[in-house]
């Protein structure tokens, strides 16, 4: 047996095969297949630890049916870590069968930001020449791999580490945090870093912004690529050790989730790093539990936002973390701003990462029960707390011709807190 699915042996025999996580799969709502339901990837995880089944190539695609949505873990009555068994197997199968040439070199550029940097210069340089500018991002101008249907977001003429400095000092300050904003908000959404910085240093927190730091690894894991995830974790966990900070800010369930989940698990082994990891873990917090559970979102402090919103829960800061309803409990105390809940905020959007361009029309189809949702709620702006799922509704919302906006919740709070002047 592969020495990494040894962990999992104890989670497969908790399954008593209900079906519960059958009424909750969105992908399995899709297609009804019993190979995306947990149970079923269960049964087959099984069978690979018996030594029934080979790692094929029908067993790899199998296993990447997932969103890794949590949606089954959360609602299986024998407390399951089916995502734990679904990493597993991927990093086993990535072991033996390795990962497609384009896959690997992807991922090999997450792992060195100088790379990655140059990569998205480059890309935003030349986008002009495969993709057009509309309203709400740009669409491939030819099949270029994606359907020219698709809505992206453009690369920031400036990430964020060229916007923001390291150290963010304050008069006075009441804390000191420092600051992981993962590919999404450095890459592409730099704004909601910079609204991030406008609301703690308004509440008198001295923020750090560790200039070395690159991609969570999150991508990496998903993927299998496990000594990749390894080093990437050494790395972050080297760096945030040495930083004096009362707290991790994360502003990407993603993000949030490997520092509180992943790192510890992928170092339990190495034991300076394992105890290491922990200490980090203990003091990471999604920005809404910052405000929630640390320190008090300060009410007056918030000017009005004339505007109606909606709430879309991404999975890894829900489920993921633990922290559904703090945002929402936050966003209700912006004076003036109108909260209508969707009917199911917590459902996955479907993008996943890069499920979206892997399969798109199965994720475009997870999707439209989400614009469906926000269409019913009549709000002219979305508010959610992940790059991910921003992207994923964004494009929606552009291929649907639908009106609103997205925005992160910190970026619903920072215009709250400059309208009271
Ligand atoms: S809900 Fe849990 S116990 Fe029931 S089949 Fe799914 S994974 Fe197994
Ligand atoms: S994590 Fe989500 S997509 Fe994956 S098996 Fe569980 S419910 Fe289905």
């Amino acid at each position: 047996m592969n020495s990494i699915l040894k962990d999992i042996e104890t989670e497969v025999v908790k399954c008593m095969k209900c079906g519960n996580c059958q009424a909750v799969c969105p992908l399995y709502k899709e297609n009804h297949s019993e190979a995306a339901v947990a149970r079923g990837k269960i049964r087959l995880a099984e069978a690979v630890l018996n030594g029934e089944v080979d790692y094929t190539a029908g067993l790899a695609h199998r296993f990447d049916m997932c969103l890794t949505c949590l949606a089954c873990v959360e609602n299986c009555p024998c407390g399951v870590r089916v995502d734990k068994i679904i990493l597993s197997l991927r990093a086993a199968l990535t072991d033996n069968r390795g990962l497609p040439w384009p896959q690997r070199a992807a991922l090999n550029a997450l792992s060195r930001p100088k790379l990655m940097d140059k990569g998205v210069k480059t890309a935003g340089i030349t986008q002009g020449l495969f993709f057009k500018r509309g309203g709400k991002g740009i669409s491939p101008r030819f099949p270029i791999g994606l359907s020219t249907r698709r809505v992206l977001p453009s690369p920031a003429r400036k990430t964020l580490k060229e916007q923001v400095a390291e150290k963010n000092a304050v008069s006075n300050p009441v804390m000191r945090v420092a600051f992981f904003a993962g590919c999404t908000t450095n890459y592409l959404y730099p704004e909601v870093g910079k609204a991030l910085l406008e609301v703690l240093q308004k509440h008198g927190v001295e923020v750090i912004f560790p200039r070395a730091q690159h991609c969570c690894g999150t991508p990496v894991v998903i993927h299998g690529a496990r000594d990749t995830a390894r080093e990437m974790a050494i790395s972050h966990v080297d760096m945030f050790s040495k930083v004096e900070a009362d707290a991790i800010i994360t502003v990407c369930g993603t993000c949030g989730e490997a520092f509180r989940q992943y790192y510890p698990e992928l170092l339990s082994d190495i034991p300076d790093y394992s105890s290491k990891a922990q200490k980090l873990t203990d003091k990471t917090y999604d920005i809404s539990e910052f405000f929630t559970d640390v320190l008090p979102l300060n009410k007056k402090l918030l000017g009005p936002v004339n505007e109606s919103f909606t709430y879309h829960e991404p999975c890894h800061i829900g489920r993921g973390m633990g922290a559904a309803g703090k945002p929402e409990e936050l966003l209700k105390l912006i004076p003036g701003a109108k909260y209508i809940p969707m009917k199911d905020p917590g459902r996955c959007c479907g993008g996943a990462g890069s499920f979206s361009f892997e399969r798109p029309e199965l994720s475009f189809s997870v999707l439209e029960h989400k614009l469906k949702d926000i269409k019913s709620t009549g709000a002219n702006t979305v508010v959610t707390g992940c790059g991910s799922c921003r992207m994923q509704i964004n494009d929606g919302l552009g291929q649907q011709n639908m009106h609103q906006n997205v925005i992160h919740t910190i970026e619903m709070l920072a215009k709250s807190v400059r309208n009271a002047g």
